[in-house]
């Protein structure tokens, strides 16, 4: 294998060949290995200070993406009080999250009429689609009004199985239990990506 001399602007991969100890030290986004060669740790832009002859790579990949105003969102249900719900966004728009974001709901920015209290629409476990109101320090508020935003996928509160759309209600085959959500249009049509289950990955440089 040719290796080509790393120079400054470079993009690199995962275990691309930096320098050796030698000529660098190790910065940011790069590991080294027991012969002192210097790799990179990430997917990235290669930066040399030459004046403290250090290398590093920035990373490209998994710029976070923030939930902005009016993006739509999919996330899961954590909890539900009285009046307003925690949801763990996952997606945003059409961009699975490297982390979770919170969002808001409240019961007023639900259906657009009045509503006795949130646990008539949504349960713990539902996922969502839903549209962000407003984004404030990485707390975004969120809305269900309108056909298109709700629940898209519930599971049975009694025996945890899928619910399936009967008319307007959900119905669990399993048990015969009924339930009611804020059902956005295309229920059960969930084909993207789903919420992740293992821990986030966390950083990845040394
Ligand atoms: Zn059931």
């Amino acid at each position: 294998m040719t290796t080509q001399r790393i120079k400054e602007g470079d993009s690199v991969l995962p275990g691309e060949r930096l320098g050796v100890i030698e000529e660098y030290l190790p910065g940011e986004g790069t590991f080294q290995d027991e012969d002192d060669v210097i790799y990179a740790s990430i997917t990235g832009i290669v930066h040399i200070d030459m004046k403290e002859r250090k290398i590093s790579v920035e990373a490209t990949t998994r710029t976070p993406v923030y939930p902005k105003r009016n993006d739509v969102v999919l996330g899961e249900i954590q909890h539900v009080t009285k009046k307003s719900a925690i949801v763990n966004i996952f997606q945003i728009e059409d961009t699975p999250c490297p982390v979770t974001f919170s969002g808001y709901l409240f019961i007023k920015n639900t259906a657009g009429g009045y509503v006795e209290q949130m646990r008539d629409l949504f349960a713990p476990g539902d996922l969502i689609i839903a549209r962000v109101q407003q984004q404030a320090d990485g707390l975004a508020r969120l809305s269900t009004v309108g056909t298109r935003f709700g629940v898209i996928k519930a599971s049975c509160s009694r025996c945890g199985e899928p619910l399936h759309l009967q008319g307007r209600r959900l119905e669990c085959t399993e048990c015969g239990n009924y339930e009611q959500r804020k059902l956005a249009k295309n229920y059960g049509k969930l084909s993207k990506a789903e919420p992740v289950e293992e821990e986030p990955p966390i950083e990845e440089g040394i």
